[in-house]
Protein backbone atom coordinates (compact mmCIF):
# COMPACT_ATOMS: atom_id res chain seq x y z
CA UNK A 1 0.00 0.00 0.00
CA UNK A 2 1.07 3.45 -0.96
CA UNK A 3 2.43 5.15 2.26
CA UNK A 4 1.06 8.95 3.00
CA UNK A 5 3.03 11.91 3.90
CA UNK A 6 1.42 14.95 5.50
CA UNK A 7 2.93 18.36 5.66
CA UNK A 8 2.25 20.75 7.93
CA UNK A 9 2.70 24.47 7.86
CA UNK A 10 1.53 26.67 10.44
CA UNK A 11 0.24 30.22 8.89
CA UNK A 12 -0.47 33.57 10.70
CA UNK A 13 -0.89 36.72 9.18
CA UNK A 14 1.02 35.26 5.94
CA UNK A 15 -1.58 36.67 3.27
CA UNK A 16 1.73 38.08 1.12
CA UNK A 17 3.41 34.95 0.79
CA UNK A 18 0.99 31.97 1.35
CA UNK A 19 -0.03 31.53 -1.96
CA UNK A 20 3.79 32.06 -3.59
CA UNK A 21 5.07 30.00 -0.97
CA UNK A 22 2.07 27.24 -2.12
CA UNK A 23 2.12 27.29 -5.63
CA UNK A 24 5.56 28.12 -6.45
CA UNK A 25 7.66 25.88 -4.00
CA UNK A 26 5.47 23.34 -1.66
CA UNK A 27 3.18 21.65 -4.28
CA UNK A 28 5.47 21.57 -7.13
CA UNK A 29 7.92 20.01 -5.05
CA UNK A 30 5.05 17.77 -3.47
CA UNK A 31 3.63 16.71 -7.03
CA UNK A 32 6.99 16.27 -8.66
CA UNK A 33 7.44 13.57 -5.84
CA UNK A 34 4.61 11.58 -6.06
CA UNK A 35 4.68 7.98 -7.14
CA UNK A 36 5.18 5.38 -4.43
CA UNK A 37 4.30 8.09 -1.82
CA UNK A 38 0.81 10.42 -1.60
CA UNK A 39 0.93 13.20 0.00
CA UNK A 40 -0.97 15.68 2.16
CA UNK A 41 -1.09 19.35 3.13
CA UNK A 42 -2.17 20.38 6.34
CA UNK A 43 -2.55 24.03 6.84
CA UNK A 44 -2.85 25.66 10.74
CA UNK A 45 -4.12 29.24 10.15
CA UNK A 46 -3.03 30.59 13.68
CA UNK A 47 -5.33 33.00 13.99
CA UNK A 48 -4.44 35.21 11.25
CA UNK A 49 -5.62 38.73 11.19
CA UNK A 50 -4.86 39.70 7.73
CA UNK A 51 -6.73 37.35 6.00
CA UNK A 52 -4.94 34.51 5.20
CA UNK A 53 -7.54 32.76 6.44
CA UNK A 54 -9.91 33.71 3.72
CA UNK A 55 -7.14 32.99 1.21
CA UNK A 56 -6.44 29.21 2.83
CA UNK A 57 -10.07 28.53 3.19
CA UNK A 58 -10.37 28.69 -0.57
CA UNK A 59 -7.56 27.18 -1.49
CA UNK A 60 -8.57 24.00 0.82
CA UNK A 61 -11.82 24.66 -1.41
CA UNK A 62 -10.49 24.61 -4.72
CA UNK A 63 -6.95 23.77 -5.06
CA UNK A 64 -6.79 22.04 -8.27
CA UNK A 65 -3.54 20.19 -7.27
CA UNK A 66 -3.25 16.37 -7.29
CA UNK A 67 -2.28 16.74 -3.58
CA UNK A 68 -5.29 17.25 -0.82
CA UNK A 69 -5.16 20.27 1.20
CA UNK A 70 -6.42 20.27 4.75
CA UNK A 71 -7.12 23.98 6.73
CA UNK A 72 -7.90 23.83 10.65
CA UNK A 73 -8.46 27.33 11.61
CA UNK A 74 -7.94 28.54 15.04
CA UNK A 75 -10.21 30.87 16.80
CA UNK A 76 -7.39 33.40 17.60
CA UNK A 77 -3.79 33.30 17.72
CA UNK A 78 -2.53 30.59 20.63
CA UNK A 79 1.55 30.44 19.14
CA UNK A 80 3.58 28.38 16.48
CA UNK A 81 3.82 25.51 19.07
CA UNK A 82 0.22 25.05 19.06
CA UNK A 83 -0.19 25.33 16.05
CA UNK A 84 2.23 22.58 14.94
CA UNK A 85 0.61 20.41 17.66
CA UNK A 86 -2.73 21.04 16.11
CA UNK A 87 -1.52 20.18 12.52
CA UNK A 88 -0.12 16.64 14.08
CA UNK A 89 -3.36 15.88 15.76
CA UNK A 90 -5.17 16.39 12.30
CA UNK A 91 -2.43 14.39 9.67
CA UNK A 92 -3.29 11.00 8.86
CA UNK A 93 0.30 10.80 7.33
CA UNK A 94 2.74 7.58 8.06
CA UNK A 95 5.38 10.35 8.05
CA UNK A 96 4.72 14.33 9.16
CA UNK A 97 6.97 16.97 7.61
CA UNK A 98 7.03 20.48 9.59
CA UNK A 99 7.88 23.43 7.39
CA UNK A 100 7.27 27.12 7.82
CA UNK A 101 4.89 29.28 5.30
CA UNK A 102 7.17 31.68 4.68
CA UNK A 103 9.45 29.91 2.62
CA UNK A 104 12.79 30.06 4.83
CA UNK A 105 12.81 26.49 5.03
CA UNK A 106 14.14 25.02 1.58
CA UNK A 107 11.36 23.00 0.16
CA UNK A 108 14.68 21.15 -2.07
CA UNK A 109 15.18 18.94 1.10
CA UNK A 110 12.32 17.07 1.06
CA UNK A 111 13.17 14.33 -1.11
CA UNK A 112 16.32 13.99 1.22
CA UNK A 113 14.12 13.95 3.98
CA UNK A 114 11.70 11.28 2.56
CA UNK A 115 14.73 9.24 1.32
CA UNK A 116 16.38 8.87 4.83
CA UNK A 117 12.62 8.34 6.13
CA UNK A 118 12.07 5.42 3.89
CA UNK A 119 16.11 4.09 4.78
CA UNK A 120 14.56 3.46 8.35
CA UNK A 121 14.95 7.02 9.81
CA UNK A 122 12.44 8.41 12.63
CA UNK A 123 12.74 11.57 13.05
CA UNK A 124 15.05 13.86 9.94
CA UNK A 125 15.52 17.48 11.39
CA UNK A 126 17.01 20.01 9.45
CA UNK A 127 20.23 21.78 10.46
CA UNK A 128 20.64 25.20 9.71
CA UNK A 129 23.96 26.60 8.28
CA UNK A 130 22.99 30.38 8.07
CA UNK A 131 20.80 33.31 8.78
CA UNK A 132 20.64 36.33 9.98
CA UNK A 133 23.48 37.74 12.20
CA UNK A 134 21.34 38.71 14.96
CA UNK A 135 19.33 35.87 14.91
CA UNK A 136 22.69 33.53 14.82
CA UNK A 137 24.27 35.42 17.42
CA UNK A 138 20.84 34.78 19.58
CA UNK A 139 20.59 31.64 19.05
CA UNK A 140 23.98 30.72 19.45
CA UNK A 141 23.49 32.19 22.78
CA UNK A 142 20.65 30.31 23.80
CA UNK A 143 22.10 26.78 22.55
CA UNK A 144 25.33 27.71 24.61
CA UNK A 145 23.68 28.65 28.02
CA UNK A 146 21.16 25.79 27.17
CA UNK A 147 23.53 23.09 26.86
CA UNK A 148 25.56 24.60 30.31
CA UNK A 149 22.58 24.15 32.04
CA UNK A 150 19.78 22.38 30.52
CA UNK A 151 19.73 18.67 30.74
CA UNK A 152 18.67 17.60 27.58
CA UNK A 153 21.40 17.51 24.90
CA UNK A 154 20.94 20.08 22.00
CA UNK A 155 22.37 20.11 19.13
CA UNK A 156 23.04 23.71 17.34
CA UNK A 157 21.05 24.88 14.77
CA UNK A 158 18.59 22.40 14.77
CA UNK A 159 15.37 23.79 13.01
CA UNK A 160 11.51 23.01 12.97
CA UNK A 161 12.08 22.32 9.42
CA UNK A 162 11.44 18.09 10.49
CA UNK A 163 10.15 14.86 9.48
CA UNK A 164 8.91 12.64 12.57
CA UNK A 165 7.58 9.04 11.95
CA UNK A 166 3.85 7.95 13.14
CA UNK A 167 5.44 6.43 16.05
CA UNK A 168 7.08 9.65 16.90
CA UNK A 169 4.22 11.79 16.06
CA UNK A 170 1.97 9.05 18.08
CA UNK A 171 4.08 10.10 21.35
CA UNK A 172 4.24 13.64 20.70
CA UNK A 173 0.67 14.13 21.10
CA UNK A 174 0.82 12.51 24.43
CA UNK A 175 2.38 16.09 25.36
CA UNK A 176 -0.46 18.04 26.96
CA UNK A 177 2.00 21.32 28.46
CA UNK A 178 0.84 24.91 27.08
CA UNK A 179 4.30 26.38 27.22
CA UNK A 180 6.31 24.13 24.96
CA UNK A 181 9.14 23.98 22.28
CA UNK A 182 8.14 21.73 19.35
CA UNK A 183 11.69 20.74 18.82
CA UNK A 184 13.07 20.84 22.82
CA UNK A 185 9.95 18.20 23.09
CA UNK A 186 10.35 16.22 20.32
CA UNK A 187 14.20 15.56 21.48
CA UNK A 188 13.26 14.95 25.04
CA UNK A 189 11.48 11.65 23.14
CA UNK A 190 14.73 10.50 22.98
CA UNK A 191 14.47 8.99 19.54
CA UNK A 192 17.75 8.76 17.18
CA UNK A 193 17.58 11.41 14.80
CA UNK A 194 19.17 12.11 11.65
CA UNK A 195 20.08 15.15 10.45
CA UNK A 196 20.63 17.18 6.72
CA UNK A 197 22.38 20.49 6.36
CA UNK A 198 20.50 23.15 5.20
CA UNK A 199 20.58 26.83 4.16
CA UNK A 200 17.83 29.07 5.31
CA UNK A 201 16.04 31.11 2.77
CA UNK A 202 15.35 34.76 3.42
CA UNK A 203 11.71 35.23 3.74
CA UNK A 204 9.60 35.51 0.75
CA UNK A 205 7.97 38.82 2.05
CA UNK A 206 6.60 40.11 4.83
CA UNK A 207 7.83 40.20 8.11
CA UNK A 208 8.76 37.44 10.72
CA UNK A 209 6.62 37.79 13.24
CA UNK A 210 9.05 36.17 15.79
CA UNK A 211 10.39 39.33 16.98
CA UNK A 212 12.74 39.89 20.02
CA UNK A 213 10.32 40.04 22.09
CA UNK A 214 8.67 36.48 21.31
CA UNK A 215 12.42 34.71 20.80
CA UNK A 216 13.19 35.62 24.61
CA UNK A 217 9.96 34.63 25.45
CA UNK A 218 10.55 30.85 23.89
CA UNK A 219 14.15 30.48 25.13
CA UNK A 220 12.82 31.66 28.74
CA UNK A 221 9.97 28.82 28.33
CA UNK A 222 12.51 26.27 27.18
CA UNK A 223 14.93 27.17 29.88
CA UNK A 224 12.21 27.07 32.43
CA UNK A 225 10.70 23.97 31.26
CA UNK A 226 13.90 22.09 30.76
CA UNK A 227 16.42 23.12 33.60
CA UNK A 228 16.66 23.61 37.45
CA UNK A 229 19.95 24.22 37.47
CA UNK A 230 19.82 28.39 37.95
CA UNK A 231 17.79 27.21 40.91
CA UNK A 232 20.73 24.55 42.46
CA UNK A 233 23.18 27.32 41.32
CA UNK A 234 21.46 29.89 44.31
CA UNK A 235 20.92 26.83 46.82
CA UNK A 236 24.81 26.02 46.88
CA UNK A 237 25.47 29.13 46.57
CA UNK A 238 23.93 29.78 49.59
CA UNK A 239 24.99 27.03 51.59
CA UNK A 240 28.57 27.72 50.76
CA UNK A 241 27.84 31.60 52.49
CA UNK A 242 25.88 29.98 55.13
CA UNK A 243 28.90 27.73 55.69
CA UNK A 244 32.16 30.00 55.28
CA UNK A 245 30.52 32.55 57.37
CA UNK A 246 29.66 30.21 60.15
CA UNK A 247 33.79 28.73 60.12
CA UNK A 248 34.92 32.28 59.59
CA UNK A 249 32.45 33.34 62.90
CA UNK A 250 33.34 30.65 64.95
CA UNK A 251 37.23 31.32 64.21
CA UNK A 252 36.57 34.63 65.26
CA UNK A 253 34.39 33.71 68.62
CA UNK A 254 37.03 31.50 69.81
CA UNK A 255 40.21 33.40 68.79
CA UNK A 256 39.28 36.76 70.08
CA UNK A 257 36.60 35.81 72.85
CA UNK A 258 37.47 32.43 74.25
CA UNK A 259 41.23 32.68 73.84
CA UNK A 260 41.68 36.14 74.26
CA UNK A 261 43.27 36.99 70.39
CA UNK A 262 46.72 35.14 71.18
CA UNK A 263 47.05 35.93 66.95
CA UNK A 264 46.60 40.00 67.67
CA UNK A 265 43.78 40.16 64.84
CA UNK A 266 41.43 42.76 66.78
CA UNK A 267 38.49 41.88 65.02
CA UNK A 268 36.12 44.76 65.54
CA UNK A 269 32.92 44.59 66.54
CA UNK A 270 31.07 45.55 63.30
CA UNK A 271 33.53 43.02 61.05
CA UNK A 272 31.80 40.23 63.63
CA UNK A 273 28.76 41.21 62.90
CA UNK A 274 29.08 41.52 59.17
CA UNK A 275 30.32 38.13 59.12
CA UNK A 276 26.82 37.84 61.17
CA UNK A 277 24.63 39.10 58.97
CA UNK A 278 26.49 37.22 55.37
CA UNK A 279 25.96 33.94 58.12
CA UNK A 280 21.81 35.18 57.80
CA UNK A 281 22.55 35.91 53.97
CA UNK A 282 23.19 32.67 53.22
CA UNK A 283 20.21 30.97 54.78
CA UNK A 284 17.84 33.39 53.28
CA UNK A 285 19.13 32.50 49.89
CA UNK A 286 19.33 28.58 51.14
CA UNK A 287 15.95 28.29 52.11
CA UNK A 288 14.54 30.83 48.97
CA UNK A 289 16.37 27.99 46.70
CA UNK A 290 14.76 25.29 48.96
CA UNK A 291 11.12 26.70 48.36
CA UNK A 292 11.89 26.71 44.22
CA UNK A 293 12.83 23.05 44.49
CA UNK A 294 9.83 22.41 46.16
CA UNK A 295 7.64 24.95 43.28
CA UNK A 296 9.88 23.42 40.65
CA UNK A 297 8.89 19.54 41.33
CA UNK A 298 5.43 21.12 41.43
CA UNK A 299 5.86 22.26 37.48
CA UNK A 300 6.95 18.96 36.74
CA UNK A 301 3.96 17.32 38.11
CA UNK A 302 2.19 20.04 36.39
CA UNK A 303 3.81 19.29 32.99
CA UNK A 304 1.97 16.10 33.27
CA UNK A 305 4.43 14.53 30.67
CA UNK A 306 4.45 10.84 29.57
CA UNK A 307 6.10 9.23 32.23
CA UNK A 308 8.46 6.88 29.68
CA UNK A 309 8.47 6.24 26.07
CA UNK A 310 9.03 2.70 24.46
CA UNK A 311 11.17 2.15 21.88
CA UNK A 312 9.11 -0.03 19.68
CA UNK A 313 12.01 -1.01 17.14
CA UNK A 314 14.31 -2.57 20.69
CA UNK A 315 11.49 -4.04 22.78
CA UNK A 316 10.81 -7.61 21.89
CA UNK A 317 6.93 -9.24 22.36
CA UNK A 318 5.07 -6.32 23.43
CA UNK A 319 2.02 -4.78 22.02
CA UNK A 320 1.08 -1.60 22.71
CA UNK A 321 -0.95 -0.83 25.67
CA UNK A 322 -2.67 2.78 25.97
N1 LIG B 1 3.59 31.40 13.03
C1 LIG B 1 2.43 30.90 13.64
N2 LIG B 1 1.99 31.53 14.77
C2 LIG B 1 2.61 32.62 15.33
C3 LIG B 1 3.80 33.08 14.71
C4 LIG B 1 4.26 32.44 13.57
O1 LIG B 1 1.83 29.95 13.17
O2 LIG B 1 2.13 33.14 16.32
C5 LIG B 1 4.10 30.70 11.82
C6 LIG B 1 4.44 31.61 10.66
O3 LIG B 1 3.32 31.85 9.83
C7 LIG B 1 5.52 30.82 9.94
C8 LIG B 1 6.24 30.11 11.09
O4 LIG B 1 5.31 30.08 12.16
O5 LIG B 1 4.97 29.84 9.09
C9 LIG B 1 7.53 30.82 11.49
O6 LIG B 1 7.25 32.15 11.84
P1 LIG B 1 8.17 33.39 11.48
O7 LIG B 1 8.61 33.30 10.06
O8 LIG B 1 7.40 34.60 11.89
O9 LIG B 1 9.37 33.23 12.47
P2 LIG B 1 10.90 32.81 12.24
O10 LIG B 1 10.98 31.40 12.79
O11 LIG B 1 11.21 32.84 10.77
O12 LIG B 1 11.66 33.79 13.02
MG1 LIG C 1 10.31 32.81 9.13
Amino acid sequence: MKRLVSVVTPVFNEATVIKQFLDTQLIPTLESMLGDINFEIVLVDDGSTDGSSKIIKEYCAKSTSKIPIKCVSFTRNFGKELALMAGIQYSDGDAIIMIDADGQHPVDAIPAMILRWKNGAKIVTALRKQSTTTHRFGSMMFYKVMRTLGNTSIVVGATDFRLIDREVADEYLRFTEHKRITRGLIDWLGYPQEYINVKLNKRLSGKASYNFKKLFALAGNSFISMSKTPLLFFGYLGMSITFFSLVLGLFILIQQYIMGDPLHLGWSGAAAMSVFISFLVGLVLTSQAMTALYISHIHIEGQNRPLFVVSKEKSVGITKKK
